[in-house]
């Protein structure tokens, strides 16, 4: 709805509406029905309900029109890639369906930089796009201080909708999870298993893959509470003393602006503008954007060997389900996550004249050697294509990188040779920012010891109201899918806030230009 440059008054405010946003629009409208909840994205609605996933969307022109729409402000140059090698070229800085790239800033001189780093500006965010792959992290990827992470990861599980056995049974799961545990399983401290995936099946045997409609729920669709405000810039979290008050939106149709007063605000709205957003604020923690990691990936496809031919897949819709997802989980000693797909389920698409399922890919993710100064730094002058300060990407990858990168290389190479024959010739090692996971920017700590932006409850140090959510609030080097574990954070700090005393705004305030 446009503006009228008047001001509201809200109990929370929430930018960014991806599943961790979502996350705390459920938990709150669970707990606390009586909080009036203001909702912001700079995106539009592409899906209904608002948040789903387009994957949901059968009808293909239908699904090309979510996917442009969320592709930012300008999309200039749509180079979606058909083969696994044009995603391997730095050069053409090719893009995957639903997201967009950063223009400019994503490489400091002769750094590797995120040359594939990439954003989704829609409800729903990157949830509406993403594979739904959702293992928990294991071993050094935990965050060891978070005594109730178990609790919270089954909280997770059931906001995104996750079943562990959706596709165990896909006609070639069986033999491909039987050649990885013959080859793995007697020597690593976690075994070969199905991959939990955030997807369920519908009454007439379609399956619906959960995006942020799922985690909303039907109880933030019920709460006349929680509303929604797409395509809504929120520009500034305003502060006085050391407390939030609330927040400056502009409606991204018209250009209107208001303010929105609230004792609450809650930041998911990436990785990246997450960190943005405190910074246009003026809210500089020493360690905002810094620790910057984002997964190194490998990729891999083999054909079958001695597999029956597949008789067309059981599902209707664009997702062959026939040889399952399978999960290489993350060790300390092989530091890297490995799932085990269908390729048309795999968000690197592939064109060929291949039976269902009879293509698996592989696609490993490596543990990054977390540095300080890997970081994106924001500028003050130039601004980016919403008017927020521009990004500049300081990144590298380590000596250890490069040894968990060849580790994993070779471990594909193997496993492709238990599995079958190798489709395009040897692993592919992806420009940094492909693995579309990005952590660390506002990482949790237990001290206020400028190595941290948040608390255990995912609140800003230093700003009372303010609390962060998304992947960057992830702290360890984790390997795995963090979306789980993200939404698993979000709950902790909706609790925190559910739990407290949020005071309520008079109610001819709350009414504001929006009732
Ligand atoms: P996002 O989903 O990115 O949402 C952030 C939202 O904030 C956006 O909607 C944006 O418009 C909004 N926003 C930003 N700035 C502002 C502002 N100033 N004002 C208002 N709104 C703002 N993860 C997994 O765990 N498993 C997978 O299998 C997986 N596969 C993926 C495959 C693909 C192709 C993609 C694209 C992603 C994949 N991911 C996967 C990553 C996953 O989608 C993200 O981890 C997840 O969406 C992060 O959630 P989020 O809510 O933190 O951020």
């Amino acid at each position: 709805p446009p503006f009228d440059g008047t001001s509201a008054a809200a109990d929370i405010i929430i930018v960014g509406t991806g599943p961790a946003g979502a996350a705390y629009a459920r938990i709150l409208s669970e707990e606390r029905p009586d909080l009036l909840i203001f909702h912001f994205d700079a995106g539009p609605v592409v899906s209904d309900p608002p948040g789903a996933h387009v994957k949901n969307l059968l009808d293909d022109e239908a699904r090309a029109s979510a996917q442009r729409r969320s592709e930012g402000p300008a999309p200039t140059d749509h180079a979606m890639t058909d083969t696994m090698a044009g995603y391997a070229s730095d050069a053409a800085r090719i893009v995957r369906p639903g997201t967009y790239l950063l223009d400019d800033g994503y490489r400091v001189g002769d750094q590797v930089g995120l040359p594939a780093l990439a954003f989704s500006t829609n409800v729903g965010g990157m949830g509406a796009h993403w594979t739904c792959a959702c293992p928990r992290p294991g071993e050094s990827e935990r965050i060891e201080f978070l005594q109730d992470l178990d609790d919270l990861l089954d909280e997770a599980e059931r906001l995104l909708g996750v079943s562990a056995d959706l596709m165990a049974d896909a006609p070639l799961a069986g033999e491909v999870r039987k050649r990885l545990s013959e080859g793995l399983d007697g020597r690593r401290t976690r075994a070969v298993g199905p991959m939990p995936l955030a997807v369920r099946r519908e009454a007439d045997g379609r399956l619906w893959w959960s995006g942020s409609d799922v985690v909303f729920g039907d109880v933030t669709r019920a709460n006349p509470h929680h509303r929604l405000f797409p395509q809504t810039l929120v520009t500034k979290v305003r502060t006085a003393a050391g407390e939030v008050r609330g927040v400056d939106v502009r409606c991204l149709v018209d250009g209107s602006t208001a303010t929105i007063d609230a004792p609450v605000v809650v930041v998911a709205a990436d990785a990246f503008r997450t960190p943005q957003l405190l910074w246009a604020s003026g809210i500089r923690p020493p360690a905002l954007g810094r620790y910057l990691n984002d997964q190194p990936q490998v990729v891999h496809a083999v054909k079958l060997r001695d597999v029956p031919p597949q008789a067309a897949s059981r599902a209707a819709g664009p997702i062959d389900e026939a040889s399952g997802v399978s999960w290489v989980p993350f060790t300390v000693a092989e530091p890297f996550h490995g799932q085990v797909m269908q390729l048309d389920a795999s968000p690197v698409p592939y064109d060929g004249d291949i039976l269902p399922g009879e293509v698996v890919g592989l696609g490993w993710f490596c543990a990054k050697d977390i540095r300080e100064k890997d970081r994106v730094e924001f500028d003050d002058q130039i601004q980016d294509g919403f008017g927020m300060p521009a990004m500049k990407v300081h990144y590298e990858l380590t000596e250890a990188d490069r040894r968990s990168i060849a580790a994993a290389t070779s471990q594909m190479v193997a496993i492709g040779d238990l599995l079958g024959e190798a489709v395009f010739g040897d692993p592919i090692e992806f420009p940094p920012g492909a693995s579309l996971h990005y952590q660390g920017t506002t990482r949790m700590g237990q001290h206020d010891d400028g190595r941290s932006v948040c608390d255990d409850t995912c609140r800003v140090w230093g700003t009372t109201g303010l609390y962060v959510a998304g992947n960057g609030v992830i702290p360890t080097a984790m390997a795995c899918n963090p979306t789980l574990t993200t939404v698993a954070l979000a709950v902790r700090g909706a609790r925190a806030i559910a739990g407290a005393a949020v005071p309520t705004q008079p109610s001819a305030e709350r009414l504001g230009s929006h009732a």
